[in-house]
């Protein structure tokens, strides 16, 4: 069973991180310290880190920031990808767009459970049968989010209808009345024809999502190629439907593999979780359960990174500890390992939790640095984790059993 360790210092801004309708949790008001049964850290916590505890992600670069979501091959899970990245950035305090440019076979209102409320689309919009305003779908959830459709179900693309278009829409988001959004988030259609060519026109960065497998790399790899013809040079990718135990037995590729093919940045690493398929048959979006899941804790940690214009680093570890539990690390989330089995390490320069290793002594008490408290250290059924994440997912002290 992993507990989380009650959080000791009051939150200067707690309202920005939690849910706009629901109150902020309460924080204690007085510092208790921490009870350490263990040896204490080398570096001290310093007044400076502990400030960053709660601090929000630093919107970097300028807004609105378009960013397409693409892949190449289908089924990767890229509306997976944007349908969760969107409502994380959006639960983060950020106004966010998401465009389905997959016409035809839009499914992000479906993952988002907003399909009975899509009326109009942006082809009535061109058509001047609605405004732009009456085609956004907003979250009633997280109501800095919307979502804008291209077309009906299985209608077809408009002849006319192309990479101008898009970029008229996206100007058009910029100067509405509510103000510009931070964020808009194209769900890309797969393949490289002209749904592809619309959907990257009005982007000036690109999220590639892909899975550990050669089918799916060869077609990233193509993509990366034509995204970067098109002028998008900031490409982060994501890697989806990952499985440690494969991994281990040497039959699916490391991301540590698939980051040297691609060579590009890592904006983040998704388990393989039946809660996605979960979450996509109940419209509900994986990052908004409690208590909080493996992948979207990952989704979450990705979406920080996107903000921050930061990337994470994968590495691999051989290390086999000799005691019983312990935790490992996997695309900046901590999972409960399976007994000896710690095999890779990741982390981002921004990571809440930065890192994770094994003690000198190789034993199984972890320690975990991150940007906040430099230094905790955990035995084995002991985790420190950034309390937002708890707070957020209300309040639960447990990841899983
Ligand atoms: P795309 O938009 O690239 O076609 P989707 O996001 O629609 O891909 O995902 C395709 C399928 O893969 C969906 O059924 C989704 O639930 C599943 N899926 C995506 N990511 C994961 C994951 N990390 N673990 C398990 N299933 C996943
Ligand atoms: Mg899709």
């Amino acid at each position: 069973m992993i507990s989380f360790h009650p959080f000791p210092f009051p939150n200067p801004n707690p309202s920005s991180l939690y849910s706009p309708t629901s109150p902020p949790p309460s924080f204690p008001t007085t510092l208790t310290p921490l009870k350490l049964h263990y040896p204490k850290p080398k570096h001290p916590t310093s007044v400076r880190s502990l400030l960053q505890y709660n601090r929000k992600p630093q919107l970097s670069g300028e807004t609105p920031r378009v960013v397409v979501i693409t892949s190449g091959k289908g089924g990767v899970g890229k509306t997976t990808t944007t349908a969760n990245v969107g409502l994380s950035l959006a639960r983060l305090g950020f106004s966010v767009v998401a465009i389905d440019a997959d016409v035809g076979l839009r499914n992000l209102d479906l993952l988002l459970g907003l399909e009975n409320r899509v009326n109009y689309t942006v082809i009535e919009v061109l058509n001047g049968d609605c405004r732009l305003d009456q085609a956004l779908v907003r979250d009633k959830r997280w109501s800095n989010f919307e979502l804008l459709c291209i077309s009906k179900p299985r209608s077809k693309l408009p002849i006319g209808f192309g990479g101008k278009a898009l970029v008229w829409l996206v100007d058009a988001l910029k100067d509405r009345q509510e103000g510009c959004p931070d964020f808009i988030l194209i769900d890309c259609p797969a393949g490289i024809d002209a749904g592809f060519i619309t959907a990257i026109t009005p982007a000036n960065e690109a999220v590639l999502v892909t899975t550990p497998d050669i089918t799916a790399l060869r077609d990233a790899d193509r993509v990366t190629g034509l995204l970067e013809c098109d002028g998008i040079k900031d490409i982060k990718m994501i890697v989806n439907r990952v499985r440690t135990d494969m991994i281990k037995g040497e039959d699916m590729m490391s991301v540590l593999d698939v980051q040297e093919m691609l060579g590009l940045a890592l904006l983040g690493v998704i388990p393989e979780d039946s809660e996605v398929i979960r979450s996509t048959n109940r419209g509900f979006p994986l990052v908004l359960n409690k208590p909080p899941t493996l992948a979207g804790l990952a989704f979450e940690q990705a979406a920080w990174r996107l903000v921050e214009q930061d990337s994470m680093q994968a590495v691999m570890m051989e290390e086999e500890p000799k005691k019983r539990g312990f935790f490992s690390f996997f695309g900046g989330s901590c999972f409960w390992g399976e007994k000896g089995k710690l095999s890779a390490m990741y982390s981002g320069k921004h990571d809440l939790v930065k890192t994770l290793y094994l003690d000198a002594a190789q034993t199984t008490n972890l320690v975990l640095i991150s940007p906040s408290i430099e230094v905790q250290q955990t035995d084995s059924t002991q985790l420190f984790l950034d309390p937002r994440f708890v707070e957020r997912h209300g309040g639960k002290g447990k990841l899983n059993d």
